[in-house]
């Protein structure tokens, strides 16, 4: 493993901010889990599990502990339809390869950045897959046990963007080391989410193959969507907003957009309150997909901060809903 001292957090994240990291350690074993932990322990300092961060947001005081990345690879058949990934790897890198060999299950999961080892954390999920249709568990070490522990999907408690892993009392607590997924030989069949089925139908697609869906769904996504790499963000940067039946009717009266599950997409509340391409003490709500706050100029966490604060208070006055954020803060 190695070990590095007083690292920048805005490199270590996609949103690019955020102070120095006392130290980052990058995991290359699945031994250096426990060593790592124990560098960690006995320093008497707290721990911070990170992939690529593109999920994460550095605060400005920087953390005063140990951070654990994971970069430890490989990936395995268990048999004909079962993988076993390792979490350093990319979540992209895992499709490219299950749809190589023309198997289904994540292909619609094309291109959104992060590790193998983050997937579970929020449950992450586009095109209408998420990772808990195929996860069947992790393997993981447990930071309080010290030990290393199988967890069963079932035990996950995944839903919309979360799992224990970022939820409750045991947010944080388990390094997940790698995943278990099945997958399968079937095809994905229309009608397909939105933008997927009007690319289908623009360009008269038949083929629905993993590959197929897999070329479809980069080219939509980086046709609208931030590349880390040319611009800073974390994606999209509040949830959906999920209602009661009341608030969902008084939404309704409003002529706002309630989906299934009484689920009110927070683009369109952003997009019809005017905000697209508005900038915010340098965060601009992108033009091409509202949800996602851009870091153009911004160069610490308070400046974030405030473009929150206002956003969020725009939207609480025209739609008395309050967005909340998706991206975690490193604390
Ligand atoms: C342009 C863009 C588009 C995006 N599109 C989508 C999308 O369509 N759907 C979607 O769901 N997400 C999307 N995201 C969010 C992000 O890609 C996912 O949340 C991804 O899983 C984060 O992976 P990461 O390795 O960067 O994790 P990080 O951001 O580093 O970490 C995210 C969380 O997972 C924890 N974590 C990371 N690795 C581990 C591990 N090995 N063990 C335990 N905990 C861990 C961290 O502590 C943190 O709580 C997008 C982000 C960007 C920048």
């Amino acid at each position: 493993m190695k070990i590095n001292e007083n690292v920048k957090i805005k490199e270590l994240t996609t949103m690019r901010l955020g102070g120095l990291a006392r130290y980052v350690i990058e995991l290359e074993t699945v031994e250096d889990a426990e060593k790592a932990y124990l560098f960690a322990k006995e320093r008497q300092l707290p721990v911070f599990i990170l992939g690529t961060g593109s999920n994460v947001i550095g605060k400005d005081e920087g953390f005063k502990g140990v951070i654990l990345l994971n970069r430890i690879k490989g990936i395995r058949f268990i048999d004909e339809l079962t993988i076993d990934a390792m979490g350093g790897e990319l979540l992209d890198d895992l499709v490219a390869f299950t749809t190589k060999k023309n198997l289904s299950g994540i292909e619609a999961l094309s291109a959104i950045p992060g590790t193998v080892g983050a997937a579970p954390v929020q449950n992450v999920g586009a095109y209408g897959q998420e990772i808990e249709q195929v996860l069947e568990s992790v393997h993981a070490y447990d930071l309080k046990e010290e030990k290393y522990v199988t967890i069963k999907k079932e035990d996950m408690n995944l839903g919309y963007r979360q799992s224990i892993f970022n939820q409750g009392k045991d947010a944080g607590r388990y390094l997940i080391i790698s995943i278990r997924i099945h997958l399968s030989h079937d095809r994905l069949t229309p009608p397909f989410y939105t933008s997927l089925q009007s690319y289908v139908e623009e360009h008269q697609i038949t083929d629905f193959s993993p590959k197929s869906i897999r070329e479809m769904v980069t080219e939509i996504r980086w046709s609208k969507l931030p590349k880390p790499e040319e611009m800073a963000s974390s994606g999209s940067f509040f949830k959906n907003v999920y209602l009661d039946d009341q608030e969902a009717e008084r939404l309704r009266n409003m002529n706002v957009p309630v989906w299934e599950g009484n689920k009110v997409p927070s683009g369109w509340l952003i997009d019809h309150a005017g905000l697209k391409g508005k900038s915010f003490y340098g965060m601009r709500v992108s033009e091409e997909a509202a949800l996602i706050l851009i870091n153009e100029s911004a160069q610490s966490y308070a400046h974030l901060k405030q473009a929150r604060e206002e956003i969020v208070s725009i939207i609480e006055k025209k739609y008395g809903l309050t967005l909340k954020q998706e991206p975690v803060e490193l604390e």
